[in-house]
């Protein structure tokens, strides 16, 4: 995919997938704000790694669920590089418990980063958007938010509201030729999974069809693709990158 010329905002792009997505841009052509919550060093890295392979990018802190902050996000990028074509809401948080014994505060947390932080990204980045009559909105979901998963409700309704999100703003903003698409991958080895319980991975690696875990790369090429001129004709889907899990 050719990417030159365009400028992505990539949430949560410290690590795990949100990197590969950035690294993935970059090659592509495109020039990347890699945005991180905490760990600087690491997106400082990431820019590092971009730039050293021809790449340009930088890193710039924001919190998304705070309004302010990823308004400032959005802002930077548009100061920065120019504009803002390619924004993938990558950024995204685990509170996992079963219901009975889910706290307030990890159910409004979860609904906070995975969900209102990519309205809030969006509502910033499309007001440019629509301005420059081209625009990429790329949201990370979930199996889990397409399928559900037993001790995941947070998760599984932020990641659901994504699907609901995505098909709205490709209505809304079709007629500006901005497109919006959700990707829903399986089990992906990053941070997030690596916690998972080992006899979990086990039952979860029997039930996909290639009988392997998915890489960020993976996901990264898929999300490159619908950032691309090629996928201009491609919106309000939510597409599947789980290696058959959810056959
Ligand atoms: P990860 O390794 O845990 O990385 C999460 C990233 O999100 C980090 O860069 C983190 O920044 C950032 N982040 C967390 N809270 C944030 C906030 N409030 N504001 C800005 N950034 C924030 O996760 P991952 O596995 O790569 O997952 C990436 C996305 O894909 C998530 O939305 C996840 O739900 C989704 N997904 C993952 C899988 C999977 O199997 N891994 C499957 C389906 C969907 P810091 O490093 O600064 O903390």
């Amino acid at each position: 995919m050719k990417l030159g010329g365009r400028v992505a905002l990539v949430t949560g792009a410290s690590r795990g997938i949100g990197k590969a997505v950035a690294e993935t841009l970059a090659a592509a052509g495109a020039r990347v704000v890699v945005n991180y919550v905490q760990r600087e060093e690491e997106a400082q890295r990431v820019v590092e790694g971009i730039r050293q392979a021809g790449g340009e990018a930088i890193a710039r802190g924001a919190d998304v669920s705070k309004a302010q902050e990823a308004q400032e996000l959005v802002d930077f990028t548009v100061q920065h590089y120019g504009g803002i074509d390619i924004l993938v809401n990558n950024a995204g948080i685990t509170r996992d418990s079963l219901l009975v014994r889910m706290r307030e505060e990890d159910w409004d947390r979860v609904l906070a980063v995975n969900l209102k932080g990519a309205f809030l990204t969006s509502r910033a980045a499309a007001r440019y958007m629509i301005k420059a009559r081209w625009g990429r909105i790329i949201n990370l979901s979930s199996v889990v938010g397409l399928y559900g998963n037993a001790g995941q409700a947070n998760y599984a309704a932020a990641k659901a509201g994504l699907v609901g999100f995505t098909k709205a703003l490709a209505k809304e903003l079709g007629s500006r030729q901005i497109t919006v698409n959700a990707v829903a991958p399986g089990f992906i080895l990053t941070e997030m999974t690596a916690a998972l319980p080992e006899e979990a991975q086990q039952e979860l690696l029997r039930r996909c069809a290639l009988g392997r875990f998915g890489r960020p790369e993976e996901v990264a090429a898929l999300v490159a693709f619908l950032a691309s001129e090629e996928a201009a004709y491609l919106t309000g889907q939510v597409i599947g990158i789980d290696g058959g899990l959810s056959l």
